[in-house]
């Protein structure tokens, strides 16, 4: 079986991070969190506001910084057996960026997963979330930022994949074990 290489695109709230792990140890290949990557940068940091306010509010982070810990990241040995993104690429500019990196090394998107929600049901999703997981971007003025910045930056993403004929759109408000199963047939098609 050739790499598997998988995007999620998805709004807030629609289990991209759940699914995500559960689907990179079904296939054994590296599961690239992008708000992970910041939240560790954040802990890191000594300058904590560079970093919070992209972890803690509803503004993306710049597309060059986001390439940047992307390209470093896929070239590390764990990710040579296949990777799946998630909440990268989430403005066109990083898409297109991204394309130029794979092409670059000779590689390709085996499959865009549009993890597929409605609003009501997401931002129950994250209310709840903010209580589970602490995160402090989750609050409801945030969650109704963070939902308009994905209809305007990240939805041009997926016409762009679109136009290549690499979507699969998924029914996200399921219950886990049916959404998992979906994407899993899915990749397992691909
Ligand atoms: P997430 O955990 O995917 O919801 O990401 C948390 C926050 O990190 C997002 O609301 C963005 O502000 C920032 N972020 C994550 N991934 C990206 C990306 N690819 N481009 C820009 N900002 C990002």
């Amino acid at each position: 079986m050739k790499p598997v290489r998988i995007v999620f695109v998805g709004p807030p709230g629609s289990g991209k991070g759940t699914q995500g792990a559960r689907v990179a140890s079904e296939f054994r290949i590296s599961h690239l969190s992008t708000g992970e990557m910041l939240r560790q940068l954040r802990d890191q940091s000594d300058d904590d506001c560079k970093f919070s306010s992209y972890t803690e509010g509803s503004i993306l982070a710049p597309d060059d910084l986001m390439i940047e810990l992307v390209a470093e990241r896929l070239s590390l040995p764990d990710c040579q057996a296949g990777w799946l993104m998630d909440g990268f690429p989430r403005t066109l500019s990083q898409a297109q960026a991204f394309d130029g990196y794979l092409n670059h090394h000779g590689d390709q998107i085996t499959r865009v997963i549009e993890l597929v929600a409605d609003a009501d049901g997401i931002v129950k999703r994250l209310i709840e979330r903010a209580k589970s997981e602490n995160r402090p971007d989750d609050t409801p003025k945030n969650i109704v930022e963070r939902l308009k910045v994905y209809r305007v930056r990240t939805k041009p993403v997926l016409s762009y994949y679109r136009d290549r004929d690499l979507v699969t759109q998924i029914d996200a408000m399921q219950d886990i074990d049916s959404v998992f199963a979906d994407i899993k047939k899915c990749i397992a098609r691909s």
